[in-house]
């Protein structure tokens, strides 16, 4: 009998240390105990800082201040942007930073859904109620980084936000230069280091299309400028930003 048992129970043991390693039943922020499947407590959940209005119509900048109008941000006000909006609910800082940080560079690819759920929270954001959206589009990696990261963490987090909206993801922008990293970069720089970063796949795909592009992170937006801006030079009607936080 224990010969049968014996690697039955350790299947079943490796099958839950596996389970357990992409559904861990502990809080990803703080390591209490949760419901297997739900990654962030509720205490956590409740610590994420929460864009509220005031805010720039362009690219949700919050602004301390009694502004009951609409306004647009100093950083805004200065440079066109190709895209109409960014939206977003959640500041990157926190439970938020740490998430996206460890869903990008360590690989822990279950903290998708927790980070979709917070991109989600700003589809019901009027900017984008206003007008529909044919396509949800992620912001590509160039392939070598895929390779070395093994996914796209906006690609990863526009097929869930897909499924919440009911809208087809499409892989419209292919990244056809290799850019350094931006952190250490300001925003002409940025700007710099990404022109020419991006091509359409299919310019006819996108004609007279309204696009949602999907990112991680909204910092500078210089990304989601140089993307919205081939997309426009292709002839989508449209394009507006969903991210899952705002730096
Ligand atoms: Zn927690
Ligand atoms: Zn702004």
């Amino acid at each position: 009998m224990s010969g049968i048992d014996q690697p039955l129970g350790a299947i079943r043991r490796a099958g839950d240390a596996l389970l357990s390693l992409f559904y861990p039943p502990h809080c990803a922020g703080c390591g209490a105990s949760t419901v297997s499947g739900i990654h962030v407590c509720t205490g956590c959940a409740g610590a994420v800082t929460r864009i509220e209005p005031p805010f720039c119509r362009v690219c949700s900048q919050p602004f301390d201040g009694a502004i009951t109008d609409e306004f647009t941000c100093s950083n805004c006000a200065d440079r066109a942007f190709h895209f109409d909006c960014a939206v977003t609910r959640c500041m990157s800082k926190g439970v938020v930073r740490d998430f996206i940080h460890r869903f990008k560079y360590d690989r822990e690819f279950y903290l998708r859904h927790a980070l979709a759920e917070w991109a989600a929270e700003a589809l019901d954001d009027p900017r984008l109620l206003a007008r529909p959206f044919d396509f949800l589009i992620p912001v590509p990696l160039h392939s070598a980084r895929q390779r070395e990261r093994e996914f796209n963490q906006a690609e990863a987090i526009a097929h869930l936000l897909g499924k919440r909206a009911g809208v087809p993801v499409y892989r419209a922008l292919k990244r056809v230069r290799f850019t350094t990293t931006q952190t250490r970069l300001d925003r002409h720089e940025r700007m710099e280091n990404l022109r020419g970063a991006f091509r359409v796949r299919h310019p006819a795909r996108v004609l007279s299309r309204h696009l949602l592009l999907v990112d991680d992170v909204f910092t500078t937006g210089s990304t989601a400028d140089e993307c919205a801006r081939v997309l426009r030079k292709a002839g989508a009607a449209s394009v507006r930003a969903i991210t899952v936080a705002r730096g």
